[in-house]
C-alpha cells in the first residue's frame, strides 16, 4: 500500500518506529493529487511547498522527540475556514481574492497538534448545497464514478479522502454538508454537537446550524480528530465550556446491552432500496453486538425541510450582507455610485443559489413577515429537538440511513432545487436539534456505489457515536474495495 492510503493512526505508528518520514508521506499524497487531481478537483487551493517545508519541520521534530496527536500527518481544509496569508474562497467568485489576515481555530489547533496541511477543498458556493455543482471553481466529481457528484456541500474534503488525496480533511456541516458527502464517498464524517468545536474564523452560513467535524478513512481517525479540535474558545461565544473527553478511549467498548431506536420516519418512501437494503444489514450487525432495536417516532420529522429552508436562509441572508465590495471580496469595476456598486458587486460575485437563499431569507425576514416565517419555523424547532429529547429518554442511540439515495449523476438536479434539498432529508434534523450524528459507510449498490448509515447520540455524546461506530466498523464485515482511478 502507498503511504497516501494509509490512516492517521497507521501512520503515526510507522513515524514513530522510524519507519517512514513526514516529508515521503507528504511527497506520496501530492503525487497522488497530481495524477487524480484533473479528473476530481477536489481542491480549489494546493498548498504543496508550505506542505513540504512543514513536513521537513515536522521530521526534524520527531527527530528530537517531540511527537504530538498529528505530527506530520497531511489534512485537507475546506474552503470556508480563514487561513492566513492562504486564499479562502468558500466556493464563491466574491471571495476568488480573498486572502485572510488570521487562522480559524480549528486550523490552529491542528497546526498545533503538529498537522500538515495539503490545500483548501473545494465545495458548494457558501455551503449551499448538496453537490459541489455550485462551487464557482467547478464541481468536484465522485471518486467512484467520475460521472456522479460527491455529494456537498463539502464535497472536495470527502473525495479528497475518498481518493487518497490526503489522509483526512475537515469539512463543516449546516444541513448535511460532512455526513451526505461522507456518506456517497464511502468515508467517516462526523457533524459534532453545536458549540462543541469552535466556529471563529468559520465563514458563516446559518448561524444557529453550522458546525464544523471530520472527515476520515475509519472511526478511529475520526476520534483522533475530534480530539485535535474540539473543545471551549473564548473568541467563540457559541462554543461550550465543557471538559473534552479523549475520544479514542470509546472505541474499544462494545455496545452490549444498548437500545438501538430506528425512527419510522426515516424508513420512508423515496428511500432507494438498495440504500434500504444496505441498512438494515447495519440494523442485523448491531443487534449481533448486544444490542436491542426498537421502533421509535420522531412525529415533527415532515416539517424538518420546510423550518430549515427558512431559518438557514434568513440566517444566511443577514450573514451574507457583509459582502457589499467595500472592505474586502469583489468589487464591480462598473458602480455608476455607492448604491450601483453594491448591486453590481453583489450580483456578479453571487452564483445563482445563494441569490436564491438570500431572497428567501430576506423575505423571511422582512417585517410583516419574520412573525409568520422566522418565528414559528423556530417554534417548530423547537418540537423537533423535543422529539428528540423524548427519543433518547428510550434509546441509547438512534441509527438511519444518512441519505435516500447513492450519489446522483452530475447535472441531474441542478435544475430543480426541491430535488436537490431533498438529498438533505435525513441529515437536517440533527443540525435543527443541535445534537451530534455520524456517517460510516455500510456497503455498496450493485453499480459499486457507497452507501452510509448515520448514527444520532444526545448532546454532547460524541463519545457514544465513536463508540457504536467503531463496534459496527469493526463487526460489520463490509468488503475493503477503493475507487478504480
Ligand atoms: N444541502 C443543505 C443546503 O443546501 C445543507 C448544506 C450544509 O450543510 N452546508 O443548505
Amino acid at each position: 500500500m502507498e503511504l497516501n492510503e494509509l490512516t492517521i493512526h497507521e501512520l503515526q505508528k510507522k513515524l514513530r518506529a522510524g519507519d517512514t518520514s513526514s516529508t515521503e508521506i507528504v511527497q506520496a499524497v501530492f503525487k497522488r493529487i497530481e495524477a487524480v487531481e484533473p479528473r476530481i478537483n477536489a481542491y480549489i487551493t494546493l498548498m504543496k511547498d508550505v506542505a513540504l517545508a512543514d513536513a521537513l519541520k515536522a521530521d526534524e521534530a520527531v527527530k528530537k522527540g517531540d511527537i504530538r496527536a498529528l505530527t506530520g500527518i497531511p489534512i485537507a481544509l475546506k474552503d470556508i475556514f480563514c487561513t492566513k496569508g492562504f486564499r479562502t474562497t468558500c466556493g464563491s467568485r466574491i471571495l476568488e481574492n480573498f486572502i485572510p489576515p488570521y487562522d480559524a481555530t480549528i486550523v490552529e489547533k491542528l497546526r498545533q497538534a503538529g498537522a500538515i496541511f495539503t490545500g483548501k477543498t473545494n465545495m458548494d458556493e457558501f455551503a449551499m448545497g448538496s453537490s459541489t455543482e455550485t462551487s464557482f471553481f467547478g464541481t468536484t466529481k465522485n471518486p467512484w464514478d467520475l460521472n456522479r457528484i460527491p455529494g456537498g456541500s463539502s464535497g472536495g474534503s470527502a473525495a479528497a479522502v475518498a481518493a487518497d488525496e490526503c489522509i483526512a480533511s475537515l469539512g463543516s456541516d449546516t444541513g448535511g454538508s460532512i455526513r451526505q458527502p461522507a456518506a456517497l464517498c464511502g468515508v467517516v464524517g462526523m457533524k459534532p454537537t453545536y458549540g462543541r468545536v469552535s466556529r471563529f474564523g468559520l465563514i458563516a452560513f446559518a448561524s444557529s446550524l453550522d458546525q464544523i467535524g471530520p472527515f476520515t478513512k475509519d472511526v478511529e481517525d475520526c476520534a483522533i480528530l475530534m480530539n485535535g479540535i474540539a473543545g471551549y474558545d473564548p473568541k467563540e461565544s457559541t462554543s461550550i465550556p465543557q471538559d473534552v473527553p479523549d475520544y479514542r478511549s470509546f472505541l474499544s467498548r462494545g455496545i452490549d446491552g444498548w437500545t438501538v431506536g430506528i425512527p419510522k420516519e426515516y424508513f420512508i418512501e423515496g428511500i432507494d432500496a438498495e440504500v434500504s437494503e444496505a441498512v438494515q444489514k447495519a440494523i442485523k450487525c448491531v443487534e449481533g453486538l448486544g444490542a436491542k432495536t426498537m421502533e421509535i417516532s420522531l412525529p415533527h420529522t415532515k416539517y424538518c425541510l420546510a423550518v430549515y429552508y427558512i431559518i438557514a436562509p434568513a440566517e444566511a441572508s443577514s450573514n451574507l450582507a457583509r459582502y457589499d465590495g467595500v472592505k474586502y471580496g469583489y468589487r464591480s469595476p462598473d458602480g455608476q455610485d455607492l448604491l450601483d456598486m453594491y448591486k453590481k458587486s453583489r450580483s456578479e460575485g453571487f452564483g445563482a443559489e445563494v441569490k436564491r437563499r438570500i431572497m428567501l431569507g430576506t423575505y423571511a425576514l422582512s417585517s410583516g413577515y419574520y412573525d409568520a416565517y422566522y418565528k414559528k419555523a423556530s417554534q417548530v424547532r423547537a418540537l423537533i429537538k423535543r422529539d428528540f429529547d423524548d427519543a433518547f429518554k428510550t434509546c441509547d442511540i438512534i441509527l438511519t440511513p444518512t441519505t435516500p439515495t447513492p450519489a446522483f449523476n452530475v447535472g441531474e438536479k441542478t435544475g430543480d432545487p426541491l430535488q436537490m434539498y431533498l438529498s438533505d432529508i435525513l441529515t437536517i434534523s440533527t443540525n435543527l436539534a443541535g445534537i451530534p450524528g455520524i456517517s460510516v459507510p455500510c456497503g455498496f449498490t450493485k453499480g459499486g456505489l457507497p452507501v452510509g448509515v448515520q448514527f444520532l447520540a444526545g448532546h454532547l455524546e460524541e463519545g457514544k457515536l465513536l463508540q457504536i461506530a467503531a463496534a459496527y466498523e469493526k463487526n460489520a464485515n463490509l468488503e475493503k474495495r477503493r475507487p478504480n482511478l
